[in-house]
């Protein structure tokens, strides 16, 4: 049999499947690497659709991938952004405690963080709220000085030139289908033609764990898309953000709440809410995919997740609709805002792994096999945390690969 085309493939081209192929080509240049994506250019679904915010690292259970994995990929970021003259701005933000009935739950959180080695977060009173966002309103807030914004999908179209100048075939426009194992490689059908390889590495975001069926795995976990959309404050009332204002978050769930965030554009986005969503791509109410929706019905993991939280779900599906609803949450952490300052401004999809017993996965998922490694839940802080990523993810593969090369034997 001949030489199979390439070392490894890496499928998705989005933030994650970038820092891995940066990874593995700044650790083995020797290694013939491609990135395949199904869409005409990188970072087009959640890199590109998502809060620019990189997190501190304080939300997370200690000692977790995501605990880990974003504390030491914030650090690396940055240093990237600064090689790479890319925007980076330490705005810092709190965290707010609305009521008394929310403060333990943001002491859990300072605590968290420490534990965790995110610097310089304080616990801080009204009276100090109100010296750094003279516009929020709480009882008691975290301050995260550390926390910076940027504009991921830059980021990732850095990685991306980055990795083809190390020698990186880039298809774009070609979705991998099928994933056959043959001898001692694997056949790769492609929406471009077939194509062949020793490893494939499956950074496919919303579409993972669909990827990793076509591979021959059986995971447990499905993706769920959850919308997350946004609005933008009116440029005469910016001034009411100074950084970014977070609610203290839903414990029951993986999200952070609708929160008020700087852009790197000088914009201030208010979002995203966590919307269900019709199709994975389903980026507005009108995508609706059938075959992806039955897919999930036959699942039933949603439906005890429904059951469980249905709630919470119609309450997010009537905040989507109605912008009073919307506004009604911004209000309780900026009393100042009202609905002719906002407008629509988008919106992404996240991907969210699901258990069949109904709950959320709140981890990052990896899933090694003989011949590949699946990301199967990469949502927020994953674009923080990328470049972290791609090092655990090239470290993960060197053990797959039976010998660990230099370089990349140590977990990040
Ligand atoms: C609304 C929202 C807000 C967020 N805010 C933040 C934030 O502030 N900070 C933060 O750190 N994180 C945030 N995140 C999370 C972050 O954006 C994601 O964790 C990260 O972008 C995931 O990157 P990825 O490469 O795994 O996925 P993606 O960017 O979705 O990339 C996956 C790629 O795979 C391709 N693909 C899929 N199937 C195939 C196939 N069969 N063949 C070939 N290609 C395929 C897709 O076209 C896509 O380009 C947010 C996410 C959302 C949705």
């Amino acid at each position: 049999m001949s030489r199979p085309e390439f070392d490894i493939v890496i499928a998705g081209a989005g933030i994650v499947g970038l820092a891995t192929a940066l990874a593995l080509s700044e650790a083995h240049p020797e290694l013939r690497l491609a990135v395949l994506d199904k869409e005409p250019e990188v970072a087009r679904h959640q890199s590109s659709h998502n809060s620019g915010v990189v997190h501190s690292g304080l939300y997370y259970r200690p000692g977790s991938f995501r605990a880990r994995l974003a504390v030491e990929g914030a650090a690396r970021l940055e240093a990237f952004c600064a090689e790479h003259g890319l925007p980076f701005v330490r705005c810092g933000k709190v965290i707010v405690a609305t009521d008394d009935s929310e403060v333990p739950r943001l002491e859990e959180l300072h605590r968290r963080g420490i534990e965790n080695g995110v610097p310089g977060l304080e616990l801080i009173d009204s009276r100090r709220l109100r010296a750094l966002e003279p516009h929020a309103a709480g009882v008691a807030a975290v301050w995260s000085p550390n926390t910076a914004i940027t504009d991921f999908g830059l980021v990732a179209r850095t990685m991306a030139r980055l990795a083809t100048a190390h020698g990186v075939a880039l298809r774009l426009g070609s979705r991998v289908v099928a994933v056959e194992e043959e001898a001692q490689r694997l056949r790769l059908e492609t929406t471009t033609g077939p194509l062949t390889a020793r490893y494939l590495v499956n950074c496919a975001g919303l579409h993972s764990d669909a990827l990793a069926r076509a591979a021959g795995e059986r995971p447990e976990v499905r993706i769920v898309p959850f919308r997350g959309e946004y609005y933008r404050l009116a440029p005469q009332r910016r001034g009411l953000v100074r950084s970014a204002i977070y609610p203290v978050p839903d414990p029951r769930f993986p999200f952070l709440g609708v929160h008020l965030t700087r852009t790197v554009d000088g914009e201030v986005e208010a979002g995203p809410n966590a919307v269900l969503a019709f199709a994975r791509e389903g980026y507005s109410w009108g995508r609706l995919d059938p075959a992806e929706l039955a897919d999930a019905l036959a699942f039933p993991g949603l439906w005890r997740m429904a059951r469980e939280h249905w709630r919470a779900g119609l309450f997010e599906a009537y905040r989507s609709l109605s912008k009073g609803a919307f506004v009604r949450s911004l209000r309780k952490l900026v009393p100042e805002v009202r609905e002719a300052d906002v407008e629509r401004h988008g919106a992404g999809v996240r991907a969210q792994a699901l258990r069949p017993d109904g709950t959320l996965v709140d981890d990052f998922v990896f899933l090694a096999s003989r011949r590949a490694l699946h990301v199967l839940n990469a949502p927020s802080p994953a674009a923080t945390a990328s470049l972290a990523i791609g090092r655990h993810v090239a470290g993960e593969l060197a053990a797959v690969m039976g010998a660990a090369p230099a370089g990349a034997a140590s977990p990040v």
